[in-house]
Order: C-alpha cells, then structure tokens, then sequence
C-alpha cells in the first residue's frame, strides 16, 4: 500500500501536498509598512499599499511616455480601451474624469499557434471515419490561418511608450 504524506496547517487544517513553503506560511499574518496585517508573504505590502504602489507605477510611465499627434487609433484610459479619442471626450462631458494624458494602443496581432492548430487537427480526425486522416495539413492550416485573418486577428494593447492629449488645448 502506498502512502501519501500532506503538509497540513495547524490553525485552519487545510491541507497544503508537499508544499511544505506554502503551508508554513497559510495562516501567518505579516506586517506591511504602513502598519496593516496581510497574509500575502514576509516583506511584502498589504493590498491597499499595492494599489498606491501601482498607482504611482502607471502615473510614471505616462509620465516617461513620448507626447504625440492624435493618430485616429484606439486609446487607453486609466487601463480601459476606446476606440478613439473623440468617443472618449464624448463620454468625458458627461463624466470628466480629471484624466489629462492617456497611452496610445498598438496593435497585437494574433499569430495561429502550432499547438492550437495541432488541436484542432486531433480533434476533426477523432470524428472521421476510421483509417482517414488529414493528410494535406499545409492547405488545412492555410485555411485556418485566412480564417483568423478574415475575423478579428488584432489585439490592442496599452503603447506605454507613447500617450496623447485628451483635451483639446
Ligand atoms: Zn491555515
Ligand atoms: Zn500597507
């Protein structure tokens, strides 16, 4: 018979696997520098610290980023995305948001990857009929490739290097 061993805290008793790290630390409180209990790990900030840490983190690199021309493109307002910036000043008549600076977006354009392609294939030959296999994979992958191509193949991402007005002066 085989036997399996589990850490197991001794004040809520959950029990941790060979976590032996994980389990010494469930249940025991730190102290943040501003004073508040966490259970996050020793020398790190509380929740509330992290989101000022974080706060102060995006505020310097709008900061850093480069002033540039309006493009028409997508922008990123306090990590939200709009399409474009008109829409934004729209919307910020009614809600002034006080925000005065906002990061451009870039696009990420999606890539088909092998292991999901190859997914795929293991998937539509389990529902053939037995001994039929996809053999011309290249033109099943083309296939596949024009239809993300065909729908939306763009991601936009926050550009942290470059940042646009929102007001118009
Ligand atoms: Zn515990
Ligand atoms: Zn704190």
């Amino acid at each position: 018979m085989k036997r399996v061993y589990s850490y197991k805290c001794g004040e809520c008793g959950r029990l941790w696997g060979d976590d032996e790290e994980g389990c010494r630390e469930c249940c025991t409180s730190y102290m943040c520098e501003c004073g508040r209990e966490h259970n996050v790990t020793a020398g790190s900030m509380c929740v509330s610290c992290q989101e000022k840490d974080m706060v102060i983190h995006n505020r310097r690199l709008l900061d850093n980023a480069e002033l540039c021309e309006y493009d028409g493109g997508p922008i990123f307002v306090k990590g939200c995305f709009i399409e474009t910036l008109g829409k934004y000043q729209e919307f910020a008549r009614g809600f002034p948001s006080g925000e005065e600076l906002a990061h451009l977006a870039k696009a990420l354009k999606v890539e088909v990857a092998d292991d999901a392609y190859r997914d795929v294939v293991d998937m539509i030959e389990k529902f053939l009929p037995h001994g039929v296999s996809i053999v011309d994979g290249c033109k099943f992958r083309e296939a596949i490739n024009e239809f993300v191509e065909a729908n939306d193949t763009v991601r936009w991402i926050e550009d942290k290097n470059r940042k646009v007005r929102l007001t118009d002066e």
